[in-house]
């Protein structure tokens, strides 16, 4: 059996308002067991995305959508997201497997292996995004910039989302963002170009020398990029007071906590 339906504009973007594109664009379901990705990792099998907007919004290549990407899925859940910039505003997390960076610090290094993870269509990912009401999705890891997130990203601002990223930068850029926060790190230097269209600049600062470290890639951002230290969790102790210093002195900067820890919350 297969069950056809269209959502109108209202119905898709009740919560986001801001997706004015979505007029017609017709979700085709095939009627089988929805299993939620955001129950931690299963898909909805079956789902087709019918992209029928007329004009397309800039930038995006619905037509280009490549129906069978899929990406290797750690996680994805709805929770506010926890540091930097956007702190506070509820969104949801798609955590993407594969890193090969090596922070020593890292808290997600079940992420790295990109095989331990299983794939999921773009189509799938998109629709469990859906089921929630919040309209920010963030693309994390692992390092998400090792796949190619075009497909992804495209299938998000079809449905409405904004789209933001978490990124060493230590890989090209794809995908189109809103939102690009680039946390550098010392093991795997971030590229030119993702400095340069970086919109946040986050620094995770293990150790005291790392505020003098990060100084090298300032020339490289752009005037607008929102600047960040964050205290490593483990350090946070011994590294935050050292960072209000820092910051009273260079009030350009902003502190960045990992309120999410504080809260216990993913
Ligand atoms: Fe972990 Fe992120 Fe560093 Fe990769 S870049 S090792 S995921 S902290």
């Amino acid at each position: 059996m297969h069950n056809s339906f269209a959502f109108s504009a209202h119905s898709l973007c009740f919560a986001g308002g801001h997706a004015v594109f979505l007029q017609k664009i017709r979700i085709e379901y095939a009627a089988l067991p929805c299993k939620s990705a955001s129950n931690k990792i299963a898909g909805c099998r079956g789902l087709k995305l019918d992209f029928q907007s007329n004009p397309q919004p800039k930038g995006i290549r619905m037509n280009e959508l490549p129906k069978t990407e899929k990406l290797p899925l750690m996680e994805s859940f709805y929770t506010l997201q926890g540091e930097g910039f956007h702190t506070g505003r509820p969104a949801w997390f798609i955590r993407l497997g594969g890193c090969d960076v090596g922070c020593v610090w890292c808290d997600v290094k079940e992420s790295w292996n990109p095989d331990a993870h299983p794939k999921f269509s773009v189509e799938s990912m998109v629709m469990d995004a859906l089921e929630n009401p919040g309209r920010l999705a963030v693309i994390t890891g692992g390092e998400p910039l090792m796949h190619n997130l075009d497909a992804l990203t495209d299938g998000l601002k079809a449905a409405g989302f904004e789209t933001n990223i978490e990124t060493s930068g230590a890989y090209p850029l794809s995908g189109n963002w809103d939102w690009i926060c680039l946390s550098p790190k010392k093991f795997k230097l971030p590229l030119p170009e993702v400095l340069a269209a970086a919109h946040e600049f986050k620094v995770v600062v293990y150790h005291r020398s790392d505020i003098e470290w990060m100084q090298q890639f300032l020339p490289h951002l752009s005037p607008d990029c929102k600047l960040f230290l964050q205290p490593e969790w483990s350090k946070a102790e011994d590294i935050t007071p050292l960072l209000l210093d820092f910051i009273k002195q260079n009030p350009a900067w902003r502190l960045s906590l990992q309120t999410h820890k504080y809260l216990n919350i993913p």
